[in-house]
């Protein structure tokens, strides 16, 4: 199949989250399997410096410069170069976003005709699902997370060039405002979220975040496909970040990642302490509040434990987690920032990862963990509730903790499980063995698509 996808970060030439590594291991795995593959992203600031492989493409009829790459056989990667939206640092929250992306789905939509399946992600390109109108092609549109919307003034309206009666409330408008991941749903042949449980979760007021009615509109045109895992880049035996490979087979060299951990924070090189971690955007969705609570609370009572934090975002929530680290100097370690090697570090040095989620469609970091012989710790929500197998389940087969309740007590309480699960070597080795030799590959995800695919084409 001649297949086209559209979206606004893509791992390794941006990336702020989980939609940059999803896309990318997507295109990449579909293209493995055979199909033509393009993929359309902004030119940001400093892509074209890092990647001086880019050439100029010839034929674009558009607004802006084009340029291509081939990372991979039959993956095409076009970078759109407009520098007034792109050429900036970040990707978002500039104050035009909806400027910038309407102009970006634009060209996106123009540069899709000639494709059999075109399927974009998220609000930043969904205004291409209705600018396709009624083009022969088969038009997909993945939400990665309800709770960004790309929601704008009515006026904004006019930037996307469609038909004044297209901002009505079944279609593009949303309580007066421009809606634009409403659009992506309401015109797409097939929309998808990242897991089967997210995808029930959006048809609650609980989840829905408003757009509940649309989601349930959709009916079985909305489907949750797990992401997976890019283990060619999420991996413990061959990974230029890692101070020692090992795996399920030969487990033992995860202690000297640890030990190179604590050094490197500054942690004391304890080995028979458990060190818990969190690597994410510190946003309301994560929980941050409710980890800060649930580490606080344990560790003023005297726990034996070291946590290893690293993330930005919310600046409150920064500070907290500064101040943390401040008053338990020596079992708290927390970074601010964004560094891809260290959270590889982290994920290979730790020995649980704490995930407790409001909210999470897919989640990926509970899956490198699972990889990484780490165990997590999350709540029992959207793609976390669809991946880890509790400890209470009782028949071998568990890789995780999971709790309910979206609270500090409920929190601090499968925390306190974490550490009578470390005390009992044999019962943790058990459950380490079975995430790392649990497969979320993208093999799995890429051939659901390629049956959704094939249904509407
Ligand atoms: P989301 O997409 O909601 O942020 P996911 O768990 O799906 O959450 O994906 C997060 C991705 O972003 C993971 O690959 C994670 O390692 C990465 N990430 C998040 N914050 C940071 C950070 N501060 N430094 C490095 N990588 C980060």
């Amino acid at each position: 199949m001649n297949i086209l996808h559209a979206s606004s970060e893509v791992f390794p030439y941006s990336k702020t989250g989980g939609l940059a590594d999803a896309t990318a291991a997507l295109a990449k795995a579909q293209a493995a399997a055979g199909h033509t593959v393009t993929l359309i992203t902004p030119l940001y600031r400093g892509i074209a410096a890092a990647f001086p492989g880019l050439e100029p493409l010839g034929q674009a009829e558009l607004p802006a410069k084009v340029w291509r790459l081939e990372p991979e056989p039959n993956l095409t990667v076009l970078f759109i170069d407009e520098p007034e939206w792109f050429d900036r640092d970040g990707l978002y929250g500039h104050g035009d976003d909806a400027e910038r992306f309407i102009f970006f789905s634009r060209c996106v939509a123009r540069l899709a005709k000639r494709a059999e399946i075109v399927h974009t992600h998220d609000w930043q390109t969904a205004l291409a699902m209705p600018l396709l109108g009624q083009a022969r092609v088969g038009k997909v549109f993945t939400l990665h997370n309800a709770a960004y919307q790309g929601r704008f003034p009515a006026d904004k309206f006019a930037l996307t060039g469609l038909p004044s009666d297209c901002f009505d409330w079944l279609q593009l408008e949303f309580h007066g405002d421009l809606n634009l991941l409403k659009g992506g749903i309401v015109f797409s042949d097939l929309a998808t979220t990242v897991s089967p449980r997210y995808a029930e979760e959006l048809l609650t007021p609980e989840y829905g975040c408003g757009l509940e009615g649309v989601f349930q509109a959709k009916g079985k045109a909305l489907t949750g496909v797990l992401n997976g895992v890019d283990y060619a880049e999420w991996n413990t035996t061959d990974n230029p970040h890692l101070a020692a490979a090992y795996s399920a087979d030969a487990p033992s060299g995860k202690a000297a990642n640890k030990r190179e951990l604590q050094r490197e924070l500054g942690l004391p090189p304890l080995d028979d302490t458990p060190l818990l971690g969190n690597i994410s955007r510190f946003a309301e969705q994560k929980g941050i509040d409710l980890l800060l609570g649930a580490l606080e609370e344990r560790l003023g009572g005297g726990a034996a434990f070291q946590f290893a934090g690293l993330g930005s975002g919310d600046a409150g929530l920064e500070e907290a987690m500064r101040a943390l680290a401040v008053r338990f100097p020596e079992q708290v370690a927390v970074t601010i920032g964004y560094d891809n090697g260290l959270a590889h570090r982290i994920e290979a040095g730790i020995d649980f990862f704490v995930m407790p989620s409001r909210f999470e469609p897919c989640g990926l970091n509970q899956l490198y963990s699972l990889r990484y012989g780490t165990v997590p710790v999350v709540r029992a929500t959207g793609g976390l509730e669809d991946s880890i197998i509790d400890l209470g389940q009782g028949d071998g087969t568990a890789n995780g903790i999971k709790f309910g309740d979206c609270s500090v007590g409920a929190l601090g309480q499968a925390l306190g499980q974490a550490l009578s699960l470390y005390a009992e070597p044999a019962r943790l080795a058990k459950v380490r063995d079975n995430g790392m030799r649990a497969d979320f590959s993208w093999s799995q995800t890429t051939a659901e698509y390629g049956r959704l695919y094939a249904a509407i084409s």
